[in-house]
């Protein structure tokens, strides 16, 4: 049994995701102490133990432990079997990032899954639906896996109620992948939207993001929108394309920002606006949270990638330590935590 101590890093709840992928994948059963242990409320918070059940369904896993507050957990995978599954979250914890939790797995799983998730599709500290169909499946697409991801209702802080449906087909032959300049930025793409809210926050928002960044983008194209959902609530999603030698483009950075009670829309642009900014300033080729999300799926393509990050982050060096407990991948790690940094991977074939 893996042994994993969840205060290393962060000490956040990414561990334990990454720990679950893992473990599907490779079949080895771990046991993870300390979890969360960096977070304000130590211990499994409900999302965090939906995250289990779904690794455990797709696995028919055994599991001990996975209550909310459990600062210790037991999981032994079985094999991974597709098919059609529903999770439903039952608060806004995030849709996506359950979702990145069985991704691989299902992925080489032989046959196509469909998965329906409800919860938040729009919530802070993860990744809203926007930035996980239009930045994080389009990478994964270039590196060889197969999914299409739709959204039926969206799911706000703190109602959640949101739903995603996912049709995961098998892996390519997914391929290892070297981002570690800015290629000519092509234009930026946004998304403003609102949930049952006055469309003119949609309006201003946009209004804002022009002034923010229209001297800096070749150009600028910024749908507003309006999504279905139980609860209020407003984002803004920028996404800067890039220009590639074939003539494709691609995402590399992915931005979000997202309304709350007495933040004005103008408050709400800046805040994406400003993020944005840095990553064009920065020589980093792709932002810090796909590189935290693109280094599980790099571990298990053989051969050497290498990503320029533009801000390196806690999660990338507990992500490295977690795929490095099970599988043995070799991995460098060149910056310090808050600047450009270099990350170096040379990813398995997996049994
Ligand atoms: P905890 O409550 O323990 O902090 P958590 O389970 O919500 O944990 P983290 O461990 O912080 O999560 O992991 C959050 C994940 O969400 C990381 O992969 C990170 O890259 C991603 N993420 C956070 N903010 C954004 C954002 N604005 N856009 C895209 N992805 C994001």
């Amino acid at each position: 049994m893996i042994e994993i101590d969840g205060s290393s890093g962060e000490g956040g709840g990414q561990l334990l995701r990454s720990a679950l992928t893992l473990s599907t994948l490779t079949g080895k059963a771990f046991g993870m102490f300390n979890i969360r242990a960096g977070r304000p409320k130590p211990g499994l918070r409900p999302q965090h133990v939906r995250a289990v059940a779904a690794a455990a369904a797709i696995s028919r896993a055994e599991v001990e432990g996975a209550a909310p507050g459990s600062c210790q957990l037991i999981f032994a995978p079985g094999s991974i079997r597709s098919g059609r599954y529903r999770f439903d979250i039952g608060s806004a914890g995030s849709v996506a990032l359950v979702l990145q939790t069985i991704f691989l797995p299902l992925s080489l799983a032989g046959s196509a899954s469909s998965v329906i998730i409800t919860g938040g599709t729009h919530t802070p500290m993860a990744p809203c639906f926007e930035f996980l169909e239009l930045h994080w499946m389009a990478m994964m697409r270039r590196l060889g896996y197969s999914a299409t991801l739709k959204i039926d209702r969206a799911g706000f802080y703190p109602e959640g109620g949101g739903k995603i449906e996912a049709t995961i087909r098998p892996a390519g032959n997914p391929a290892p992948i070297s981002l570690t300049h800015k290629p000519t930025l092509k234009f930026i793409q946004g998304i403003s939207t609102v949930a049952n809210l006055d469309f003119q926050i949609a309006v201003r928002q946009k209004r804002a993001t022009f002034f923010h960044l229209q001297s800096v983008a070749p150009s600028l194209c910024i749908k507003t929108t309006e999504l279905q959902s139980p609860g209020k609530g407003t984002a803004l999603v920028l996404l800067a394309h890039y220009l590639l030698e074939d003539g494709s483009d691609v995402s590399l950075g992915c931005f979000t920002s997202l309304g709350e009670k007495g933040k004005p829309a103008e408050a709400v642009a800046a805040q994406a606006c400003q993020e944005m900014l840095e990553f064009i300033h920065s020589p980093g080729a792709i932002d810090p949270y796909l590189a935290d999300q693109l280094l599980l799926p790099l571990a298990i393509i053989p051969g050497r990638s290498e990503l320029l990050t533009s801000r390196l982050t806690p999660h990338v060096i507990s992500n490295i330590h977690v795929i490095q407990a099970f599988l043995p991948v070799e991995a460098q790690v060149d910056g310090q935590a808050g600047s450009p940094g270099r990350i170096r991977l040379t990813g398995i074939e997996i049994a």
